[in-house]
């Protein structure tokens, strides 16, 4: 049984990453995507509420062979940990590209046993990233061409609580 991994801060899940998982869910027959517990990023939204937010999406677009989990420490004894041998990865542009690569030759270095599979994002989603969606909607900006409607709700109804509590 082929098995992945795509792993990511997914703070919050967008279309691009959602893309990517679809993709990969067809040439694996099992796809666990894993959010990234304590990173050296600063999280907005809670693991709990990120993992949530990915079931949803999985759920809604009917993919049977995906699963969520979330994980701290490496990559890649999650990965041993769930039995795979390859790692998913997005890549944008080309400046997501040095950054990926030196990552992905680190994780060969310590598991040579595991892979990582790239897969480009499709022109539409390549400016998409999770950092711009928390900027627009908190602009007040409509993000639903970027994020799936469960993100769109869990945003709106974080921004009427935050409006709560300004006043
Ligand atoms: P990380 O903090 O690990 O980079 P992210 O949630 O930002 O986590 O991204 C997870 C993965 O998804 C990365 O491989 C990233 O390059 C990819 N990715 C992010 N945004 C997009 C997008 N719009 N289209 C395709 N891949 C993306």
């Amino acid at each position: 049984m082929k098995i992945a991994v795509y792993p990511g801060s997914f703070d919050p899940v967008t279309k691009g990453h959602l893309d990517i998982l679809e993709r990969a869910s067809s040439m694996f027959d099992k796809v666990i995507i894993a959010v990234l517990k304590n990173n050296s990023k600063k999280s907005y939204l809670p693991t709990s509420d990120r993992v949530e937010l990915i079931k949803k999406s999985i759920e809604d677009m009917g993919l049977l062979n995906v699963e969520v989990g979330s994980f701290d420490g490496l990559t890649i004894d999650y990965a041993r940990k769930m039995g795979a041998k390859f790692l998913i990865r997005g890549l944008r542009a080309v400046s997501d590209f040095e950054y990926e690569m030196q990552l992905s030759q680190t994780n060969q270095a310590i598991a040579p046993e595991i892979g990582t599979v790239f897969l480009i994002t499709k022109p539409k989603y390549n400016f998409i990233s999770s950092g711009i969606v928390k900027e627009l909607s908190s602009l007040g900006q409509d993000v639903s061409k970027f994020v799936p409607k469960s993100v769109v709700e869990y945003l709106q109804k974080d921004k009427n609580k935050q409006r709560k509590a300004d006043f």
